[in-house]
């Protein structure tokens, strides 16, 4: 076998081990197809309560939609409208969903002080994390840090440029949210009842299942990401799972996950080992996950409270606890794993001035 189907076999095992989906269907039926795009297997199973015609139609139209999503925002793609941006520093008249997706992630890398920082291109080749390192020296770490940060991405009417030549986006941690997103909608549009698409690490549910029953979904243990530590159910909206079991090397014993903390320039040693993160958002959910994971639970409520954002998070730290962020009922989340405890994120505590 070459490298490249060996890195391939590897990848779409690492990248399958994330999210189980329940296969208990409770009546439902499903036309269930997969892909493999945005270098991640794409699983579609969309109910065909109604017949199996607009299923069929919609998993067709979303090969063709996954394509589009690929040649605009994959990083390894020659040809990709991110390569190009990447590459010549500008793109003039850019696909709108392409726009739109940079200017969220400058929004939500803002909103995270850059802990989500969508311009870590340099920073990621230097590590190689998918190559299996090895691990870079000190100088082109900081070589590298020195071209990043989104006050380099510069959005003008019709237009994005980097204001670096050095500079290079990267969109790994938001643009699979983004897409599962579009592909929902799509198959909505196509008359798909209800349904699910899963990019292993982010996924959308759409429509109501016929029996109103939610999907439940199984959080890795990251011990052992072959088994589940819990599930979670979810109804509607998006959920992003970031983990440092998902793409890492090791070398002399130590774990170097692809997770980097713009801060350090290092792969992210916050405290959490994975975060699920659900979000009405796609690219939120999956933003926020990467994001949270490198700021740790400690910081989590601060981001909890920005009313510029909305989601809920299940934390899993490094000591095996499982946070709940406080609006997610904790009845939503089942314990398959008695070696974790449950527990609720603390609210931060409001000062509020006492009446002299
Ligand atoms: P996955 O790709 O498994 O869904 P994430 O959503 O957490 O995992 O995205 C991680 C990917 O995003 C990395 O492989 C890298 O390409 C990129 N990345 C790594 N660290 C960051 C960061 N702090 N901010 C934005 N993108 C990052
Ligand atoms: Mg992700």
């Amino acid at each position: 076998m070459t490298d490249r189907i060996v890195r391939s076999l590897f990848l779409l095992l690492l990248i399958t081990a994330l999210l189980f989906l329940s296969a208990g269907c409770g009546g439902q039926t499903y036309e269930e197809t997969t892909f493999f795009a945005m270098d991640t297997p794409v699983t579609l199973r969309y109910g065909t309560s109604g017949g199996t015609d607009a299923a069929r139609t919609a998993s067709k139209n979303a090969g063709t939609l996954l394509k589009e999503w690929e040649s605009l925002c994959s990083a390894h793609d020659p040809d990709s409208a991110l390569t190009v941006l990447n590459e010549t520093g500008s793109l003039t008249t850019p696909d709108e969903r392409l726009a739109g997706l940079i200017e969220e992630a400058v929004r939500v890398s803002g909103i995270t002080n850059g802990a989500f920082d969508p311009t870590l291109g340099p920073l990621i080749r230097v590590w190689n994390i998918s190559g299996g390192g090895p691990v870079p020296g000190e100088d082109a770490i900081s070589e590298a840090l020195a071209h990043t940060g989104c006050s380099l991405i510069r959005l003008t009417d019709g237009e994005i440029r980097l204001a670096d030549p050095s500079a290079s986006l990267d969109l790994g941690a938001i643009a699979k949210g983004a897409a599962a997103d579009a592909l929902a909608e799509a198959a909505a549009d196509d008359g798909v009842p209800y349904g699910l698409v899963s990019f292993g690490s982010s996924m959308t549910v759409f429509g109501e299942k016929p029996d109103g029953s939610p999907y439940k979904i199984g959080i890795r243990d990251p011990d052992d990401p072959a088994s589940v530590l819990g599930y979670i159910t979810l109804t509607e909206g998006s959920l992003s799972v970031s983990g440092d079991y998902e793409r890492y090397f090791e070398e002399d014993g130590v774990r170097y996950h692809h997770i980097l903390d713009p801060g350090t320039g290092t792969p992210a040693r916050s405290g959490l080992r994975s975060v699920a993160v659900l979000s009405p958002s796609g690219a939120d959910a999956d933003a926020l996950s990467t994001a949270l994971f490198v700021l740790g639970a400690d910081q989590v409520p601060n981001l909890y409270n920005d009313p510029s954002l909305s989601f809920e998070a299940v934390l899993v730290t490094g000591d095996r606890r499982v946070i709940l962020t406080n609006g997610l009922d904790p009845a939503r989340f089942t314990l398959a794993n008695s070696d974790y405890s449950v527990e609720t994120l603390p609210l931060l505590e409001l000062c509020f001035p006492q009446e002299p």
